[in-house]
């Protein structure tokens, strides 16, 4: 019998770089080809309707009837002419993946001829059968209906031959059963109330507008290698490997260069990135071995989130044709780094300022220092709510792994802005404002040059202010950003709407505008304090210290995700209009229902590997050596060998031991698991799930990983973290 793990490796040996087709044309001359941007639209469109469209984005319009079915036969035909023949709402449901379903644009007409058709109603709305997808009980199936509705501020595209449409999903009473339609309201929020707090500073901003710029890391793993391991391709990890002798220590792989057939892989993932639009710039290799990374430059956020989640699509569809799996999971392998998704984050004017980057007087530094104090606030006042953003099965193996930041969210903002900050706190505000003495003191004026001082950055930071935007570092790779922009622009919305009013109060009362901004801004300093920390956050230290200071370190599941349905949060989405008591009820029920799946999942493979794959191997191997001693005693008089046959009988009761230790444990696993389906709702489930079952996935490991050490080499089933790691 050949075990497939050997197969495997023979074919890995085999493997070459596959060529790929370079275009002939510049990365300029074919960017955005697959995408029906504004400069095609107004190419397709009558003037009247392209306006009409322009002011659907920027001024978030309706488009009426007649238009939109200008708009849906232009983008027919243009998506005919590079060859789609079909189309698909594309929508982000709270799977963390996106959702099609694909129809030709052809119809037959009522002689029934065939015509190629796509009606201006199927661009604006459409009814797909929705019932399958999670909703945490707002759609019953008995009212299954949802509905997409067109984004027009996040162009079609073309993947495949079908012409795709970036769409939000909602029930038929209107609730929010997706990513994309919370993010939008809260882009809304943020842009009223930080436009309100520019017009302290300057009359002409109209708009704002949250920009990011995510980093997206994986690992890529050899096509056989995965099939031989059914744990990652079931659940994207693997659940069990003894570390291999050589994995991160040195430090060779980040920045090291890139291998040939990941580079190949890259190349031909960007040039399909760059044809939908998607503007990859950074590519590099990442710490842990077979891990890398790749970073567009910044975009709106509803447009760089839907560029994430395509980007995620087309590198799990591209990574086949150079026979690689890619693993977005954060944390596929135990003892080498995880994956994150940074989120880059700031806010951007229509008068194209960017509202988190110091400007050269002294009337934009104290605009910019507004808006940076601000989030700070935010951040302090929403930590809870922040750390639920980002919580999830995956992203909880990562947190305070000593590779990602811990579950304690802290600002970290570098030693120069923590001086201003500092010393804000400590002026008497009276004179703060007008006198020139304390604007020297201050020094607001050189904050750039500051700035420019890139070393002092902090990569152990949550939430890191890196010289011109903030850093969430501890997104997960999975993560569908949107979960985390969406409460971040909408708890910094509720904050400046909360500075504004304080703002005007003191003015109305007399107090000169740049006083009563100061003033307000040195109340935030000292109420936030709290949350900034400049140190080392993968520390134990401080641990201790964040105790100490009251900021919460929640790393399971079931108990972050809590913050979601808090009256504070509550009270937050309902004043911004982001998402009713009803919809976060909701999400909290899709989170905990998923969160449970995954444990199962991973519980239920990992049972079956165990005893259908890990014990009948140790068995074997007991026999092979239980021969040996038979052998050695027949051949051998009674004291000779004694010490050698002593030795293998204890391997022998070893293995024999870790054996009988995993079927005990593999049985109570499954005792908790029927426990925890007994319980009606999803959150008590969820809490049974991470409390009891899931310490039994790192026990059962535990024997594992010791058998794999023991057993011969030539009979273990499963490639090995060596392999995994290091083949390609
Ligand atoms: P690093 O690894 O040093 O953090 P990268 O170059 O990998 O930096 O990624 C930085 C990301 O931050 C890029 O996607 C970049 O476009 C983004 N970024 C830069 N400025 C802004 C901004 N004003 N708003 C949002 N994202 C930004
Ligand atoms: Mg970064």
């Amino acid at each position: 019998m050949t075990i497939l793990r050997f197969s495997a490796l023979e074919q890995v040996l085999k493997r070459k770089p596959i060529k790929i087709k370079f275009p002939d044309q510049k990365i300029s001359e074919y960017f955005g080809s697959n995408v029906f941007d504004k400069q095609k639209m107004q190419k397709h469109l009558s003037k009247e309707a392209y306006s009409s469209v322009e002011k659907a984005i920027e001024e978030r319009k309706s488009i009426d009837r007649k238009i939109a079915s200008q708009v849906s036969n232009a983008m027919k035909e243009w998506a005919i002419t590079r060859g789609a023949t079909h189309y698909t709402h594309w929508f982000h449901p709270l799977t963390d993946a996106s959702a099609e379903k694909h129809d030709a644009f052809f119809e037959l007409d009522k002689a029934g001829i065939a015509l190629e058709r796509f009606d201006g109603d199927k661009l604006a709305q459409q009814e797909p059968d929705a019932s399958s997808f999670p909703s945490g009980g707002i759609r019953n199936t008995f009212e299954a209906r949802g509905y997409t509705a067109w984004d027009p501020s996040s162009p079609a595209f073309i993947i495949d031959k079908t012409l795709c449409i970036p769409t939000i999903f909602i029930s038929y009473t209107g609730e929010a059963l997706d990513y994309k339609t919370p993010l939008l309201r809260s882009t809304f929020a943020l842009n009223k109330a930080a436009t309100k707090v520019c017009k302290l500073f300057d009359n002409n901003i109209n708009k704002v507008f949250a920009t990011l710029g995510w980093e997206q890391e994986y690992f890529l793993i050899d096509e056989a290698l995965y099939q031989a391991r059914p744990d990652l391709a079931l659940t994207d990890r693997t659940l069990m490997g003894h570390s291999s002798a050589k994995d991160q220590q040195l430090d060779d792989h980040y920045f090291g260069s890139i291998p040939e057939r990941v580079s190949a892989y890259m190349h031909e993932l960007e040039i399909e990135a760059h044809k939908l639009g998607i503007p990859i710039k950074t590519r590099h290799n990442e710490v842990a071995p077979n891990q890398f990374e790749c970073a567009p430059i910044f975009e709106e956020v509803n447009l760089a989130v839907d560029h994430n989640q395509l980007l995620m699509d087309i590198m799990v569809r591209i990574a086949r044709h150079h026979n690689f799996r890619v693993l977005l999971h954060e944390k596929p392998f135990k003892s080498v780094n995880g994956s994150g998704k940074h989120n880059n984050w700031s806010m951007a004017t229509d008068t194209g300022i960017n509202l988190l980057s110091p400007g050269n007087d002294h009337s934009s530094n104290l605009r910019f220092l507004t808006f940076l104090i601000n989030t700070v606030k935010a951040v302090h006042d929403y930590a809870d709510l922040l750390r639920a953003s980002i919580s999830s099965a995956g992203n909880e193996h990562r947190l305070g792994a000593n590779e990602a930041p811990p579950a304690i969210m802290s600002v970290f903002l570098g030693t120069k802005i923590s001086q201003m900050l500092d010393l804000i706190e400590k002026s008497d505000v009276k004179d703060l404002g007008v006198d020139k003495k304390i604007k020297l003191k201050l020094d607001i004026e050189s904050i750039p040059e500051i700035l420019l001082d890139n070393t002092d950055r902090n990569r152990t930071s949550p939430f890191a202010f890196t010289g011109n935007r903030f850093e969430f570092r501890a997104v997960g790779s999975t993560s569908n950003c949107a979960s985390p922009m969406l409460v971040l622009n909408t708890a910094v919305a509720e904050q400046l709407k909360d500075f504004v009013n304080k703002v005007s109060e003191k003015v109305n009362s007399g107090i000169e505008n740049e006083e009563a901004i100061l003033q307000v801004l040195k109340d935030c300093v000292i109420e936030s304090k709290k949350i900034r920390f400049e140190g080392n956050g993968y520390g134990v230290e401080w641990l201790n210290e964040a105790q100490s200071r009251g900021l919460t370190n929640i790393i399971n599941v079931p108990d972050a995700i809590e913050a979601y349905i808090s009256q504070k949060s509550i009270k937050l989405f309902d004043n911004n209009k982001v998402l009713s008591e009803r919809e976060l009820h909701a999400r909290y029920d899709v989170l905990a229902e998923k969160y449970t799946k995954k444990i199962q999942i991973e519980s239920r493979v990992l049972g079956d590997l165990a005893i259908n794959h890990i014990v009948p191997t140790a068995i074997k191997y007991v026999n092979i050596l239980i021969q040996n001693v038979k052998g050695l005693q027949d051949i051998y008089h009674e004291n000779e060998m004694k010490s050698i046959i002593e030795e293998q009988l204890t391997t022998i009761r070893l293995i024999s031991e870790h054996i009988m230790s995993i079927k005990n444990k593999v049985g109570l696993m499954t005792d908790d698991r029927k426990n925890a389906n007994l319980k009606e709702n999803f959150s008590e489930k969820a809490k049974i799930y991470s409390s009891k079952v899931k310490p039994y996935l790192e026990e059962i490991r535990f024997d594992i990983d010791r058998l794999e050490l023991i057993v011969d080499d030539e009979i273990w089933p499963l490639p090995k973290y060596r392999e995994l790691l290091f083949s390609r």
